[in-house]
């Protein structure tokens, strides 16, 4: 198209002086490139350029955006019928790229820096239900007992409960290499400390089942290995039979409920037998490391 229009109207460009002015540029522009170049180790970001501009969230991938590259999250798009909301011009399957790769390299502090926590998480990581802060040791657990709104990592939530609430009566702690423990019928939990790695289990004695209670055994910590726990209860009345279950250990950081799963049923006439209180033995030990063969992320 140049070409023939040149041809025809005569306006050919002059095309002398293009040498000497592209030697006389080059230099120049080095020069000044070179003391120009931010140092991107100090870079500070508007966190509002890493958020959606329709629903204001930050963005997370896949970002797509329209041929003017105006940018907006997989949420936003179904709302929008596929068009921007900007230009309206159609926003369909291209990605914001850049943005994506903005994403993908920016680390943040771990949830819990906090709580002494020092790793640093990849963005985009976050939200992974098996990533660091799933498994952060230094998330806080919960005080269980009702009043008390102590919170902190699980070896100082040990030191803790046997601070704070060790000298109750009757005694609601006790060490886990104590049991049997005499359990009322009326406690709704039993704190039992394993000294070796400052662990905090509760027995739990939950009221959530009629003409009987619900015992079972957590573990009030962020994560660990699995462990599997052994209970026996025997009642006081002489020749009256022993019960016991067994299972694994969940981990909750914060007791919220009786767990609806496994627990070991203790009828009433159980413990009315034995003057409202039992016996209850406690055992907690570490399973080997699981086989290499459960694949979960297949889908
Ligand atoms: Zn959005
Ligand atoms: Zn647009
Ligand atoms: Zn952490
Ligand atoms: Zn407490």
């Amino acid at each position: 198209m140049e070409k023939s229009s040149g041809e025809n109207g005569g306006a050919t460009p002059p095309k002398k002086p293009r040498t000497a002015v592209v030697k006389k540029a080059a230099p120049e522009k080095d020069q000044t490139a070179a003391t120009t170049i931010p140092d991107l180790s100090n870079v500070r970001l508007d966190p509002e350029t890493l958020q959606c501009n329709i629903c204001f969230l930050p963005f997370q991938p896949p970002i797509y955006q329209c041929k003017h590259g105006h940018p907006s999250c997989k949420r936003c798009l179904a709302g929008l019928n596929n068009k921007c909301h900007i230009c309206r011009q159609p926003i369909g399957d291209m990605r914001c790229r850049p943005l994506e790769n903005v994403l993908a390299g920016m680390t943040v502090p771990c949830a819990f820096a906090r709580f002494g926590c020092q790793e640093g998480v990849r963005y985009t990581e976050r939200a992974q239900r098996h990533g660091h802060e799933a498994s952060c040791q230094h998330a806080p657990c919960h005080c269980p007992f009702p009043g008390c709104s102590y919170a902190g990592a699980a070896a100082q939530l040990f030191a803790h409960i046997r601070g704070a609430h060790a000298a109750g009566s009757p005694s609601a702690v006790s060490s886990i290499r104590c049991t049997p423990v005499a359990l009322p019928r009326g406690m709704p939990f039993h704190v039992l400390l394993r000294e070796e790695d400052s662990r905090v289990f509760l027995l739990l004695n939950g009221g959530d089942v009629p003409k009987g209670r619900s015992l079972s055994v957590v573990c009030v910590a962020a994560a660990g290995e699995a462990e599997l726990y052994t209970m026996a209860v025997s009642g006081g009345a002489p020749g009256a039979l022993s019960l016991s279950a067994s299972g694994s250990v969940p981990r909750v950081r914060r007791w919220v409920r009786y767990p609806t799963g496994g627990f070991l049923f203790v009828p009433d006439a159980y413990w009315r037998a034995s003057g409202g209180s039992v016996s209850v033995t406690v055992h907690v030990k570490k399973l080997p490391p699981p086989e290499l063969e459960e694949d979960t992320t297949a889908a």
